[in-house]
């Protein structure tokens, strides 16, 4: 079999049902709703082959860019037997060498390749792609979604979703006691404390400890991800489960997150973490030093959420997998078919290959105009010194009274 041609396939994904989703004071503005609109693209790309399986994947990490990336990368692949998956993705890797280490564009761009390869390969054994990672731990993946009020938990909950994230850059440690004593003490909450401005690590520190009480799933991204250091220097002052990871990208990008035991979760994101391949090898690492692993998929298209459910199925330690179960209504058009979640699980997808592909006519419909974006303006009446509505990396919360309430 050889690979003949690859093409992309890029969409400007409507927003999430935020009033659902998130409904929250910190960005549950018109403005931010708009803005996240344009945050959202997805990239699929297609692989065919000379004996008509064709393999679907998809890529994030800067979607518009990515498509250009990997036109170049099918200049290396157009002829290859799809089938050596590893070398292929040695040969991409080595391929762009010449451009500097690979961050996440660079491993998104492979991304979606390796899926594709991986669809292809288990489409012509006849098996799915979770057999071809080793067979199946587990027949079902269990998803937590997002929640940010009481409301909005105590719908999930009636749902029969058993976990759920909430935002915490504005009164993360109030916020998470209300909705703990909102849903009670059987469901799972974590609290991504992401920025930016990203906390520094002396605040992160006290938020952490403050959320100790609460008994949290995990604290995600309590410092910039640049800011290896500071989860050293929490990890030091509190016990609260840390998780990160999806800014990272393959094997070098999450090694001394998982090396260094800096989080009890590492959550690379499926769709630029450098494709299926990674994923498995940082599952493994991660097995090694007992991290659970929960794949990120915030801004992800549904492609790479299949992916998710074969990586999941296959590996001891995952734990959990990201949705966003009130998205945007164009979600369930874009792929068949669409996963569903039933009690706080969606089953193990059993065709062979990934076992999706897109509707393609529907995609077309909904061109990408550009994909960067800030939360909101000044002028929006909406910006806010001190919090994520301020364009700032590394910051101080303000307001600190409110931030840390005495009780
Ligand atoms: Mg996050």
């Amino acid at each position: 079999m050889k690979i003949t041609e690859i093409r992309t396939y890029l969409m400007h994904a409507g927003a999430p049902n935020l009033r659902k989703w998130a409904a929250d004071g910190s960005f549950g503005t018109q403005s931010f709703s708009k803005n996240l609109t344009g945050t959202r693209n997805w990239l699929f790309v297609k692989i065919f082959t000379d004996e008509g399986i064709t393999g679907i994947g998809e890529c994030s990490g800067w979607p518009r860019v990515i498509e250009t990336a990997v036109k170049d990368l099918s200049r290396l692949l157009v002829g290859e037997d799809p089938t050596h998956i590893e070398r292929l993705w040695q040969k991409m890797h080595i391929g762009m060498m010449g451009h500097g280490l690979t961050g996440t564009v660079g491993a998104g761009a492979i991304n979606g390749i390796d899926m594709a390869l991986w669809d292809i390969k288990g489409k012509a054994l006849g098996v799915p792609v979770w057999n071809l990672l080793g067979g199946k731990v587990r027949d079902r993946i269990r998803i937590y979604a997002h929640a940010n009020t009481p409301e909005v938990a105590l719908s999930l909950k009636e749902r029969g979703i058993t976990a759920f994230k909430m935002g915490g850059v504005s009164n993360p440690v109030r916020k998470f006691g209300q909705l703990r004593e909102a849903v009670g003490d059987e469901m799972d909450i974590a609290i991504d404390l992401h920025g930016p401005p990203w906390l520094t690590p002396a605040d992160a520190v006290q938020v952490c400890r403050e959320l100790e009480q609460f008994r949290p799933m995990w604290v995600e991204d309590p410092v910039s991800p640049d800011n290896l250091e500071g989860f050293r220097r929490i990890r030091q002052h509190s016990s609260v489960p840390l998780a990160a990871g999806e800014r990272q990208a393959m094997i070098f990008g999450e090694r001394e997150l998982i090396e260094d035991e800096l989080v009890d979760v590492i959550q690379p994101d499926t769709g630029r973490a450098g494709g299926i391949t990674q994923m498995k090898k940082i599952a493994a690492m991660a097995e090694a030093h007992h991290i659970m692993m929960a794949p990120h998929s915030g801004s992800l298209g549904p492609v790479a959420e299949y992916a998710a459910l074969h990586i999941l199925a296959a590996i001891p330690n995952g734990l959990i997998l990201e949705r966003i179960e009130d998205d945007w209504e164009g979600r369930e058009k874009t792929i068949v078919p669409h996963p569903k979640q039933t009690d706080g699980f969606i089953p193990v997808p059993d065709a062979p290959g990934l076992g999706c592909d897109i509707d393609e006519e529907f995609v077309a419909q909904f061109p990408s105009e550009a994909n960067v974006s800030v939360p909101v303006t000044e002028a929006s009446g909406s910006y806010q010194p001190g919090t994520f509505n301020e364009h700032v990396y590394v910051q101080t919360r303000l307001r600190r009274g409110v931030y840390f309430p005495k009780s």
